[in-house]
C-alpha cells in the first residue's frame, strides 16, 4: 500500500542529489503530489515519517510533463493535478507513488 501523508506531516527522506538525510514538512498536497518545505532536524523532532524511496524507481516526466517512474515507465499514481501549481523552486519536492513498486519517488529542486 502506498504510504499516506497529510499536510503538516513531518517527514525525513534522503536528498535526491546528495543522499543525505533531510527533513521536511508537508506544506501542500494535491493528487499524488506534495510540496515539502525543508526544515532542520531539530524542527523535525523525534518521529518524522519516513519516505521509503525505492532505489530503482526515480522521478521523471514524460513529454507532457506528466510525472512518471523512470524505471517502470508508468505514470505515478495521481500525478500532478494542474502542474502550473507546482512551480519548481528551492526547497520544493515533487513526487508521487510508483504503480509497480508502490514506493514514493521524489525529485527535489534545489535542496
Ligand atoms: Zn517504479
Amino acid at each position: 500500500m502506498p504510504e499516506q501523508f497529510n499536510q503538516g506531516d513531518t517527514v525525513e527522506f534522503n536528498d535526491a542529489y546528495t543522499g543525505e538525510l533531510t527533513y521536511g514538512r508537508v506544506s501542500r498536497i494535491y493528487g499524488g503530489s506534495m510540496m515539502i518545505s525543508k526544515i532542520s532536524k531539530e524542527e523535525a523532532g523525534p518521529n518524522p515519517k519516513r519516505f521509503n524511496a525505492q532505489p530503482g524507481c526515480s522521478y521523471g516526466e514524460d513529454e507532457n510533463g506528466t510525472p512518471i517512474c523512470r524505471l517502470h515507465q508508468t505514470p505515478l499514481v495521481a500525478g500532478l493535478v494542474g502542474s502550473g501549481m507546482n512551480a519548481p523552486g528551492p526547497g520544493h519536492v515533487r513526487g508521487g507513488v510508483c504503480q509497480v513498486s508502490s514506493k514514493v519517488v521524489l525529485a527535489a529542486d534545489g535542496l
